[in-house]
């Protein structure tokens, strides 16, 4: 059993300006995974190592399994790291660099490199024992490192974008092991990551953007409630919409369109708008809506296509001067500078409407409201 707990974490380096973390709070429990997801220079890694005892934090304290382990050193923390680099050691081969730990924790020779076998047939390594570690490729050499930080049999496992030097197929092949090895031996794991889609991986994704928390929440629910401005910036993909909130309607050159019941939010408001959730206006003439109420939307110059998977995202600017983004099936016919009509598309899944607070940057409103024509 072991949860990691880091409580109001405050940190600033020797000579900085400006502390790195400003009373950061994550907690993950026993078996979970955490993800934390930022900008570079956002305090990911320096949140990890405050975590592992590799800097002090200025106020706060880091938990191990309910304990007070800010005074520890790292070897008395019940926890291992990973990093980017794998750093194998070069003198030793493969099943010597994954029984390390257990070596240097006093477990004899042999048993130790049969537990090395056990993590390498884990990370699909079997037979690769006797093998010199420099003879592996960037992927093999991040498994090994996998295999090494899991033989530790720490309770926590620290990550800090392990998989970001891989290329994309190598690095899904190892989100998978992830998941395998967490069904495995599901170890409590907080990974820092600046990928979205790498954080995903976890049951949860802590938002961390100059050294501040801005929202935690499964990933999923991220997109569809940003709780801030430059989370949902972070995010991508996202049209904003400023305007201002009266008895849950927003006003906008867009029209009216309803927000949450339940939002406080008054005044000024940036609506947040996910690429999905719109449409272009079908341009022939009388592709007549009869009868259709008129949608929100906003008339809008395409600027730019680009192929996302197996979808068309077209870059808009909107008559107002702001920058719409569009999401549709692949071969839409979007020609560059056609002249347009971007809209809400009403009952599409996932087309949330989202206040944010304009100045503050912070969302006033927690539940989404399903848009629509009103
Ligand atoms: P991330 O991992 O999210 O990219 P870091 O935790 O490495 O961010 O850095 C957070 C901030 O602290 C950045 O502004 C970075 O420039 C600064 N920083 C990182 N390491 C040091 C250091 N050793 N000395 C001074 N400032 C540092
Ligand atoms: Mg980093």
């Amino acid at each position: 059993m072991s949860t990691l707990e880091i409580r109001a974490v405050r940190h600033r380096y020797p000579a900085a300006d400006d502390d790195s973390l400003r009373s950061v709070s994550v907690s993950v429990d026993d078996g979970a995974m955490v993800s934390v997801v930022g900008p570079s220079g956002s305090g990911k890694s320096t949140l990890l190592r405050v975590a592992a005892g590799l800097r002090r934090s200025t106020t706060g304290r880091v938990e191990i399994n309910g304990q007070d382990v800010s005074e520890r050193p790292t070897e008395h923390r019940d926890l291992t790291v990973m990093f980017q680099n794998p750093s194998l050691f070069d003198h030793l081969d493969v099943a010597g660099n994954v029984a390390f730990a257990p070596r240097l924790a006093g477990v004899r020779r042999r048993e130790a490199r049969r537990s090395a076998q056990r993590y390498l047939r884990l990370v699909h390594l079997e037979g690769f024992d006797r093998r010199g570690v420099g003879a592996l490729s960037g992927g093999q050499q991040q498994r090994v490192a996998l295999a090494r930080a899991l033989a530790a049999e720490r309770g926590v496992l620290l990550l800090d974008e392990p998989f970001s030097s891989l290329d994309r197929e190598l690095r899904t092949s190892m989100h998978d092991l992830l998941t395998e090895v967490r069904a495995a031996v599901s170890p409590t794991i907080l990974m820092v990551t600046h990928d979205i889609d790498e954080a995903a991986l976890a049951d949860s994704t802590v938002v961390l953007i100059d050294g501040t928390v801005h929202q935690q929440a499964p990933t999923s629910e991220l997109y569809s409630r940003p709780a801030s401005l430059p989370t949902a910036r972070l995010l991508g993909g996202f049209t904003e919409v400023p305007g201002d909130v009266h008895h849950g309607v927003h006003h906008s050159l867009w029209g009216r369109i309803p927000v949450a019941a339940d939002c406080p939010t008054t005044g000024d408001a940036v609506l947040v708008l996910r690429r999905e959730a719109l449409r272009l206006q079908d341009p022939a003439p009388g592709a007549a809506r009869g009868g259709e109420p008129h949608l929100p939307g906003l008339a809008a110059q395409v600027v730019r296509r680009r192929t996302a998977g197996a979808r068309v995202v077209a870059s808009l600017t909107g008559d107002d001067g702001t920058p719409v983004e569009v999401e549709m099936p692949f071969g839409a016919d979007v020609p560059l500078g056609a002249r347009t009509r971007v809209e809400l598309t009403p009952g599409a899944p996932g087309q949330w409407a989202l206040p944010t607070a304009h100045r503050s940057g912070t969302m006033a409103c927690r539940e989404p409201s399903r848009t629509g024509a009103r």
